[in-house]
This record gives structure tokens, sequence and C-alpha cells, in this order.
């Protein structure tokens, strides 16, 4: 069962702070919870004497939002993964979404089906909103994010080819390993200048840096709120740098019993196994 926590560093490997039983009616880091004044109650909660902390090792993580109302991710916003991808540098922002019931743990296991032996994944940045936003002016945009998650937008290419549309091979269950924390964005200061890596095996594919995002946090939350209001806790990932398995020459793509490693700088890590259907 998964409920939710408070992150609490230290130097014992981590203490998590069990918000449901100090704060009954905090369900979870969901629409109500961000539009309830969720994050100030939470600073009130970590004041308080008594407080339910337990000892985070052996404590599975889920991700660190229940299921927004939507993902919207966003295609070719790092120039030198459009060039590697198809060569076009897009003049607005590709938007497609991966489905909600994709989303697990940042360290869960990302289960290849049968059908799926083309998969590779995408580190990126993702945004959080804590404030609903509609026809947000860029000048307004970052009062909406309510903080920063790691997301790896692991996709199908065969069924992402094959469908012309995206949607089946992004959203494959798994397919969304989210975490491990929702970082505040108060503790961010530069969300545009954030090392990123993404190592398959110990072989470092991706490692670049927010700066280069071809569309940046406030306009690209402008652009989509003007026509498409955004809700608090939706997900927005803001794309993928170059070096992706699939577009490599010869491709590396996800096989059972692969690693990966995923690193944003000041979002923490994900560690994650591949597995096949059949080894369940
Ligand atoms: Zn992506």
């Amino acid at each position: 069962m998964e409920k939710p926590g408070v992150w609490l560093e230290g130097p014992d490997g981590g203490r998590i702070l069990d918000v449901r039983a100090s704060a009954f009616d905090i369900e979870d880091y969901n629409e109500h919870f961000f539009s309830h004044y969720g994050l100030e109650r939470l600073e009130n909660l970590l004041r308080e004497n008594k407080r339910k902390i337990l000892p985070a090792a052996g404590v599975r993580l889920g991700p660190p939002l229940a299921r927004p109302s939507k993902i919207i991710c966003l295609g070719k916003n790092y120039a030198a993964h459009a060039r590697e991808f198809d060569a076009t540098i897009p003049s607005s922002p590709i938007l497609f979404t991966k489905a909600t019931t994709a989303m697990v743990g940042p360290n869960d296991d990302i289960v290849l089906p049968d059908s799926a032996r083309e998969v590779d994944g995408e580190v990126e940045l993702a945004i959080v909103i804590g404030k609903k936003a509609s026809r947000v002016a860029e000048a307004k945009a970052m009062e909406h994010v309510a903080g920063y998650t790691i997301l790896n937008d692991v996709t199908d290419r065969r069924a992402q080819r094959e469908g012309k549309q995206w949607f089946r091979g992004k959203s494959v269950d798994t397919f969304c390993p989210m975490g491990p924390w929702l970082v505040t964005r108060d503790e961010i200061k530069g969300p545009q200048s954030l090392k990123m890596k993404f190592v398959q095996n110990g072989q470092v594919l991706q490692e670049d840096n927010t700066a280069n995002m071809i569309f940046k946090i406030p306009f690209i939350i402008s652009f989509i709120s003007a026509s498409i209001t955004l809700l608090p806790g939706d997900v927005i990932a803001t794309g993928t740098p170059a070096g992706i398995g699939s577009l490599r020459n010869p491709p590396v793509l996800f096989r059972p019993g692969d690693r990966l490693d995923l690193e944003i700088e000041g979002l923490g890590a994900q560690k994650n196994k591949i597995t096949s259907r059949d080894s369940h």
C-alpha cells in the first residue's frame, strides 16, 4: 500500500515522515492536496513534536505524487536530440501524452511486455503543477510550479513507429518511473541549469544539462495553458537530451536483467532493473 510521506535526508540513510499518521485528511499528493495548501501543511507538520518517523531502509518508494489528471510530454526539446531524431528543430513545442497508469516508483522494475522488443528510455526533468494554470503569462508561470522530479520516458519504439500516434508506445505499464521525490520549487534555484544523466549497465548514454532545452519552463507552461488547463498535480515532462539508446549505432535497447541509473542534479537518482513478463 502506498501512502504519502516526507523524505528526511540524514546520515543514517534517510528517514520518512508518515504524513497520514499525523494528518488523517491528507489522502495522497493529488489535486486536492495541491489545491488546499498541501505543501504549506507539510511544512507545519515538520515543525510538530508528535511526528511518526520511520527509517527509510527497506521502504519501497512509489511515484512522488498520486495519479495526476495528465502527463504531458515535450518531444524534441533539446536541439542535439532533435537532430539525432529526424534533423528538424521544432518551431513550437511538440506535445504528446503518456497514460497515467504507466507511472511506477523510482526504483521499481520496468517490465517489458512480450510484444515490446525495441524499448529504450529518456531522462527528463518533470515539472509538477501546484496551482491551476489557464492562460498563464510567461512572467507568472513559475508561480504555478509545485516542484520537480525525475521522469524516465520509457518508450516502445516499434509501437511508436507503427502507431503513427505515439500514445501506445509511450504508455505501456511501468514505462513511466518517477521520483525519488517531488523536490519543491524553493529548493531548486536554477531549474534551467541542472546536470542530467542516463546510464545503462554502467554505460553513460545521456549526459547533458537542462540549460540546453529549446523551450524553457515558463514558456512551456504559458504555451500549454493557452489552450489546455493544467490542474494541480499535473506533470509536464520537458523533453530528453541526445544519446537515447534506440538511435545509437548499434542500438542499445532494454534487455531483461539490464540496470538503469538516472540522475538529475538536486533531484536525486532512480535505479531500475529491466525484467520481462515471463520472469514474473
Ligand atoms: Zn521524452
